[in-house]
């Protein structure tokens, strides 16, 4: 896999704090060289930070919250590609009004 494809399919691990050690030093290493790969990784981080601060206004139920820890606790490990990612953030970004000054 090349370098930065290796990094795209691994930005959500980061940002999610899902990478430890040798993995999180190379995605750090390759978008501290990369421009695309840092640009990248602002662009997702920003991402993550309105769903984040949009996530207050939707609580989801404890019932609700406790059956889909189940589940992603019980799920292989899967990283989607960046094409699905961003067909997943147009919809997210359609579905939900935008922040004030967002
Ligand atoms: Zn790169």
């Amino acid at each position: 896999m090349e370098p930065c494809e290796e990094s795209r399919n691994r930005i959500f691990l980061y940002l999610d704090d899902e990478l430890r050690g040798a993995e999180r030093a190379a995605l750090e290493s390759h978008a501290h060289a990369c421009e695309a790969c840092r640009q990248a990784l602002a662009e997702e981080r920003s991402f993550l930070d309105q769903v984040r601060a949009r996530s207050a206004t939707y609580r989801a139920p404890k019932e609700l919250r406790l059956r889909v820890e189940g589940i992603v606790r019980h799920a292989p490990v899967c990283v989607a590609p960046s094409h699905l990612r961003s067909r997943i953030r147009r919809t997210i970004d359609q579905a939900l009004p935008r922040a004030a000054g967002g």
